[in-house]
């Protein structure tokens, strides 16, 4: 495990305005650290998946800078480092589980005999071997979500970011992923991820930025972020700040100014 001083992550002023007017990413700044398990938390719309896509290149920035390991985000050498297992399965249907893996490694620059031992490797951490001819709508859901999360590793990125990758995926999967998604972590991968268990990613997150409206409103450990806003729970922590203020006004009372402007907004 190398932890570079470098942050795999750093985040800059970054905006994203839709083509139809919608203000996702609103001057956001955030750094990952290198080999952290970072999480980010926040209510839907809040802008998560809007700045994963920034990330990934997936998505123009309207201003400010995404920078992966030093580098601009749109560059070749950024997007080699990451490997993203989004939010919706984005599989090519008339493809079989073998060949996702396996065209997914020609497309980061792998020789083809390399790419079909990875692939092998990764069928067989996954579980997958037994469906290897099988093509992505003959999969069922879980077996989808292990094929995303076995093709974003397959490169062997530096920085994985996970888009809610435990959505409707049962409790014995679940741990299966998170025994090795830590696993990966020990390794001195970065790890970020978006999950709305937020019992999940306070057991696995050394730090944690909750976004709101598209800003950052608090980041700190769990433990940290439930002394500052004097809660039991990661939940109550969420509710007193990035919740869509539909219990807000009972529950929103920091009872210490962050040091970021976005908690005065919710
Ligand atoms: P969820 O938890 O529901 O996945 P999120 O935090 O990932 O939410 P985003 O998907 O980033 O939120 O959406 C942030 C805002 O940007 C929302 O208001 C959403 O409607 C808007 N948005 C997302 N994609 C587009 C798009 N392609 N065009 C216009 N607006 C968009």
């Amino acid at each position: 495990m190398h932890a570079s001083s470098t942050p795999a992550l750093e985040l800059r002023g970054l905006t994203k305005r839709y083509d139809d007017g919608t203000l996702a990413l609103d001057g956001l700044d955030l750094e990952v650290p290198a080999g952290s398990f970072f999480g980010l938390l926040g209510p839907n719309g809040a802008g998560k998946t809007t700045l994963i896509s920034a990330v990934c290149n997936l998505i123009r920035i309207t201003e400010g800078e995404a920078l992966v390991f030093g580098q601009p985000s749109y560059c070749l050498e950024a997007r080699r480092q990451i490997g993203i297992s989004e939010q919706e399965p984005n599989l090519d249907r008339f493809l079989t589980v073998r060949e996702t893996l396996v065209y997914h490694g020609g497309y980061y620059g792998m020789e083809k005999a390399e790419a079909e031992e990875r692939a092998e490797q990764m069928m067989g951490v996954f579980d997958l071997r037994g469906k290897r001819d099988v093509r992505a709508p003959k999969l069922s859901g879980g077996m989808k979500r292990r094929l995303l999360l076995a093709r974003a590793l397959l490169h062997e990125p530096r920085l994985v970011i996970l888009d809610e990758p435990t959505a409707g995926v049962d409790v014995e999967l679940r741990h299966e992923l998170w025994r090795y998604i830590r696993r990966l972590h020990e390794q001195g991968t970065t790890i970020l991820l978006t999950t709305h268990y937020l019992e999940e990613a306070e057991a696995l997150c050394e730090e944690i930025a909750l976004i709101g409206r598209g800003e950052i409103v608090a980041r700190d450990t769990a433990a940290g972020l439930k002394e500052r806003y004097e809660a039991d729970t990661l939940e109550q922590v969420y509710l007193k700040t990035v919740a869509n203020h539909l219990f807000a006004d009972d529950e929103a009372e920091p009872r210490e100014p962050t040091e970021t402007e976005g908690a005065e907004a919710v």
